[in-house]
C-alpha cells in the first residue's frame, strides 16, 4: 500500500531526502534548547555550502507549491492522478552542450512513456520515480526538482533515459505505476457495471411510479372514486385504483412483479396516493401560474357553496388572456369554516400569495355572485380585496345579474308568479308515478320522436326556465289529453285535482305561456353568452343592449298581433287534441250552450280578450323586464362599462380618447402617451384594413392584434385588462359540478387538500391528460422526501 502513498507526502519525503545527513532524529523533541540550536546552524552552514535553499527542514504543504514554482516545475504532473506531463511544443529550447546546440524531443515520449518534461526548467523529470516510489529509495536526477537536463548523454546506451530505465528503483516504480493503472481500470468496469445496474433499477422505478400516476390521472380526469373500503389481498372489491393497477398488471410483467414483491414498495398506499396526486396537481397548477405570470394582469372569480358534508366550499377561478385568446382556469377549491368577509378574503388573498400570484398591482377584476358578504361595497370581500389590490375593481357576475332581473320580473307581475306556480304543480303532477306512464304514452301516440318531461324549476337558474316553457308549450295539447283522461276516472282525489289543474289550462295559460317562453328565449341566449368563459365584458354590454333593444321591438303592434296568432293556434291544437274523448263534446257543449261557436273553441275569444291580455299581462311584464335591465346592467359598473367600449371594435365609442382616458385613468396608466399611441394606433389600423386585413370584431381580436407589438403600444396592457375583467362567475359553478362528483357521499371523508388537488385535475381535464410523466417521475423525487425507491 506505501505506492499508493499521498503524492504530497512523498513529495515532502522525496525533499528532505536531499537533506537525509541531517534528518532530525526522531528524539528530537528531547533534545535541549541549545543543543537544538547548535544542530540548526550546523544545517544552515551546511546548506550554504550545498548551495541549496530548497532544503527543509520542514515542509508544509503550501511550501511544497512554493518550491516547485521557485525551480520552474509546476509544469510538470503534481499527483498519481494526473497523467505523464508531455507538452509538444513547435521547438524545445537549445543549449550548447559539447559541440553543438541540443534539446529534449518529443519522440523520446515514444520511447520512454515515464519521460515527463518541464517547459518551465527545459528539464526531463521520471513520472513513475516521482509518483510511484517505494518510500526510502535513493533519489535520482529524475525526481529531483531540477530533473535532467543532459541532452547530450540523454540517449546514450549506458547512460541518459537508458540508464534510469534499467535501475532498480525506477523498474519497482514502473511496476507500481502499471499495477495502480490496472486497478484504476478494473475500479471503472466496477463502477460501470454498478452504474448500468442502477440506471436499469431506476428506469424500472420510473416506470412503475409512472403507471400510478397514469391510474391515478385516470381515475381523478374521469371522477372515479380510487380507494375502496378494503384494499387488503383478500378484499373482493379494492376500489378502482387497485383494481385498475392488478388488471395492469395481468398484462405487464414488471408491475405484476411489483404488487406480488414482498421486497418492495408497491406505492400504492393512501399517503403515497395523496403525493402522486399533489404532484400531479402542481404541475397543473404551476402552468396556470406561469401563463397568469406571463399574462401580466389577472382577475379573480370566487363563488361558495355546501358540499354534501354541508361544508362551504370557496372556488377559485382566474382570468386572463394568454396564447390569444380568454382563459378562464380553475385553481382551487379550500372549506372555509368563516363564512364572514374577513374569513373569505384571507382565504383568497392565501391562496393567491401560495400560487406566487402579483395581486397588489396585476389584479385586475374580481367577480361573484351577488351575496353580499361578496359584493358588500363597504366590508365586503371585495371591497376588503380592493384594499390591497386597488386596481381589482369589482363586477357584479353578469349572469347572476340576468337571473335577478328575471326573478324580480316575475315577482313583479303577480300573474306571472302564478302561472309558474301552476307550472311546478304540472310538473309533480305528471311526474307521479301512475300519471308518467300516461303521460308518456300519450306523447310517443301523439308525436314523433322521444317524449319531452316538464322540467323541475330551479331557483338559482331562471334562465334554464326557457326548456320547461318551450316543452309545455309544445306538448300542451298532450298534456291536456292526459288531465283530460284522467279526469274521467272518476278516480276520487286525483280526479279533483286533475279537474282543478284542466280548468287553469285556459286561454289565459297560453298567453302566458306564449309570451313568457318568447320573453325567456331572449335571455336564455343571453344568459348562456354570459357564461362562456370567452366573452369579454365590452361584448356582454353589447348583449345587454341588444336584449334591452329586443325587448323595445316586442312592444310594436305587430309583434302583439303575431303573438296573437300564435296563441289562437295553440288552443285550437289543444282541442282538437281533446276531440277524440267522447264525452269532451258533451261536457264542451254544455259549458258553451249559450256561445256562438263557430268551429272550435279556440275562436270564441274576442278581440276585446286580446287587447285585455295586452294590457294586463304582455306589456307589464315587458316593461317590468326592462327596467330590471336598466337598474341592474347599467348601474353597475357604469363608468367602466361605458369607457371600456372604447376598446370594442363593434362599439361607437371604439378608439374614443374621452371614453379610453377614462378607463385608462382608472388603471392609472399614462394618458398622454395613450393620446400619442391611440393616434398612431388609429392609422396603422386604418392601414392594415386598406391592405386587406380583417377588421377585428371584439376586444380580443383586438388583443390578438396589439399583443405582438406590446413592447411600441404600452396600450396593450389596457386592452389585455379589458379582456381580463370577468363577465360572470359561471367557471366557478362548472367547478361545483365537479366538486359534487369528486366529493361524493362515498367520498365525504375525502380531505381538502385531496379534494382540491382531484378537483383542478377533473376540471383542468385537458392540461391533465397533456402532463409529462417523465417531469413527473423527476418532479415527485425531488419533492417527495423519504421515498423508499431510487428515482434518479
Ligand atoms: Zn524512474
Amino acid at each position: 500500500m506505501s505506492f499508493f502513498a499521498p503524492p504530497k507526502k512523498k513529495m515532502m519525503r522525496q525533499t528532505v531526502t536531499h537533506s537525509r545527513k541531517c534528518r532530525l532524529p526522531q528524539r528530537q523533541s528531547r533534545r535541549t534548547f541549545q543543543e537544538r540550536l547548535i544542530w540548526k546552524l550546523k544545517v544552515q552552514s551546511r546548506q550554504r555550502k550545498m548551495g541549496s535553499h530548497r532544503v527543509r527542514l520542514r515542509m508544509k504543504s503550501s511550501e511544497i507549491e512554493d518550491r516547485s514554482t521557485s525551480t520552474g516545475t509546476s509544469d510538470i504532473s503534481k499527483c498519481k492522478e494526473e497523467p505523464p506531463m508531455q507538452p509538444h511544443p513547435k521547438l524545445f529550447p537549445r543549449t550548447w552542450m559539447g559541440d553543438r546546440r541540443r534539446s529534449f524531443k518529443a519522440d523520446w515520449y515514444k520511447i520512454h512513456p515515464w519521460l515527463e518534461y518541464s517547459k518551465m526548467s527545459d528539464s526531463a523529470h521520471c513520472y513513475a520515480c516521482r509518483h510511484f516510489s517505494p518510500p526510502n529509495s535513493t533519489d535520482t536526477v529524475f525526481d529531483s526538482p531540477s530533473g535532467f537536463k543532459n541532452w547530450k548523454k540523454a540517449t546514450y546506451k549506458e547512460g541518459g533515459f537508458a540508464i534510469h530505465a534499467k535501475s532498480e528503483r525506477h523498474t519497482h516504480a514502473m511496476i507500481a505505476w502499471k499495477d495502480y493503472q490496472r486497478a484504476v481500470t478494473s475500479n471503472e468496469t466496477l463502477a460501470n457495471v454498478l452504474n448500468k445496474e442502477h440506471n436499469k433499477v431506476v428506469q424500472e422505478n420510473r416506470e412503475y411510479i409512472k403507471t400510478i400516476a397514469e391510474v391515478l390521472l385516470l381515475t381523478a380526469t374521469q371522477n372515479i372514486a380510487q380507494r375502496g373500503h378494503n384494499e387488503s389481498a383478500d378484499s373482493d372489491n379494492k376500489g378502482n385504483f387497485m383494481t385498475i393497477l392488478e388488471t395492469i398488471a395481468n398484462h405487464d410483467k414488471a408491475v405484476k412483479k411489483r404488487l406480488t414483491s414482498i421486497h418492495n414498495a408497491k406505492y400504492t398506499s393512501k399517503t403515497i396516493q395523496n403525493e402522486v396526486l399533489g404532484c400531479l396537481a402542481d404541475m397543473v397548477r404551476s402552468e396556470i401560474t406561469e401563463e397568469v405570470k406571463n399574462s401580466e394582469v389577472f382577475s379573480i372569480m370566487a363563488d361558495e357553496t355546501k358540499d354534501v358534508k354541508k361544508k362551504e366550499q370557496i372556488s377559485l377561478v382566474v382570468r386572463y388572456y394568454f396564447n390569444g385568446a380568454i382563459q378562464e382556469s380553475f385553481l382551487h377549491f379550500e372549506s372555509a369554516e368563516r363564512l364572514d368577509a374577513a374569513g373569505l378574503t384571507e382565504k383568497i388573498i392565501h391562496i393567491l400569495e401560495s400560487n406566487g400570484l402579483e395581486y397588489k398591482n396585476n389584479l385586475v377584476g374580481q367577480a361573484y355572485d351577488g351575496a353580499a358578504v361578496m359584493s358588500g361595497k363597504h366590508s365586503g370581500v371585495q371591497a376588503r380585496i380592493r384594499e390591497q389590490a386597488k386596481y381589482a375593481f369589482y363586477v357584479h357576475c353578469n349572469a347572476h345579474c340576468l337571473n335577478l332581473v328575471l326573478v324580480d320580473t316575475v315577482k313583479a307581475v303577480p300573474e306571472a308568479e302564478q302561472f309558474f306556480s301552476l307550472l311546478e304543480k304540472l310538473y309533480f303532477f305528471t311526474s307521479g308515478s301512475y300519471v308518467h306512464p300516461k303521460w308518456l304514452d300519450i306523447q310517443r301516440e301523439m308525436y314523433e320522436g322521444a317524449p319531452r318531461e316538464l322540467q323541475r324549476l330551479s331557483d338559482t337558474r331562471w334562465a334554464c326556465r326557457f326548456i320547461s316553457l318551450r316543452n309545455i308549450m309544445d306538448r300542451l295539447p298532450a298534456l291536456k289529453r292526459v288531465l283530460q283522461d284522467i279526469a274521467q276516472e272518476r278516480n276520487g282525489e286525483r280526479s279533483i285535482e286533475v279537474r282543478g289543474l284542466l280548468a287553469q289550462l285556459d286561454l289565459e295559460f297560453i298567453v302566458h305561456l306564449v309570451t313568457l317562453r318568447k320573453v325567456f328565449a331572449e335571455t336564455t341566449f343571453l344568459s348562456d353568452m354570459l357564461q362562456s368563459s370567452s366573452l369579454d365584458i365590452s361584448k356582454a354590454v353589447d348583449l345587454v343592449e341588444s336584449l334591452v333593444q329586443t325587448l323595445n321591438d316586442f312592444r310594436q303592434e305587430s309583434f302583439f298581433d303575431n303573438l296573437w296568432d300564435e296563441v289562437l293556434n295553440i288552443s285550437e291544437q289543444c282541442d282538437t287534441a281533446i276531440q277524440p274523448a267522447a264525452k269532451r263534446q258533451k261536457r264542451l257543449s254544455s259549458k258553451l250552450a249559450e256561445s256562438f261557436v263557430l268551429t272550435t273553441v279556440g275562436q270564441r275569444e274576442t278581440e276585446q280578450d286580446k287587447h285585455g291580455f295586452r294590457t294586463a299581462f304582455f306589456y307589464p311584464v315587458i316593461d317590468q323586464m326592462l327596467n330590471e335591465l336598466n337598474r341592474r346592467f347599467s348601474n353597475t359598473n357604469c363608468d367602466m362599462m361605458n369607457s371600456i367600449q372604447a376598446l370594442n371594435p363593434k362599439s361607437d365609442a371604439f378608439l374614443k380618447e374621452t371614453s379610453l382616458f377614462s378607463f385608462a385613468q382608472l388603471y392609472d396608466a399614462n394618458i398622454e402617451d395613450l393620446g400619442h399611441e391611440l393616434h398612431q394606433f388609429s392609422r396603422i389600423l386604418d392601414r392594415k384594413i386598406k391592405t386587406g386585413m380583417q377588421r377585428p370584431d371584439s376586444s380580443v381580436e383586438l388583443v390578438q392584434l396589439i399583443e405582438p407589438y406590446k413592447e411600441v403600444f404600452l396600450s396593450s396592457s389596457d386592452c389585455k385588462i379589458a379582456v381580463a375583467i370577468p363577465v360572470s362567475s359561471a367557471s366557478c359553478e362548472r367547478s361545483f359540478s365537479t366538486l359534487k362528483l369528486v366529493k361524493t357521499v362515498l367520498r365525504s371523508t375525502i380531505t381538502d387538500e385531496r379534494l382540491s388537488n382531484l378537483g383542478l385535475l377533473s376540471i383542468e381535464l385537458r392540461r391533465s391528460k397533456a402532463l409529462n410523466l417523465d417531469l413527473f417521475v423527476d418532479r415527485f423525487a425531488k419533492n417527495v422526501k423519504n421515498h423508499r425507491i431510487m428515482l434518479l
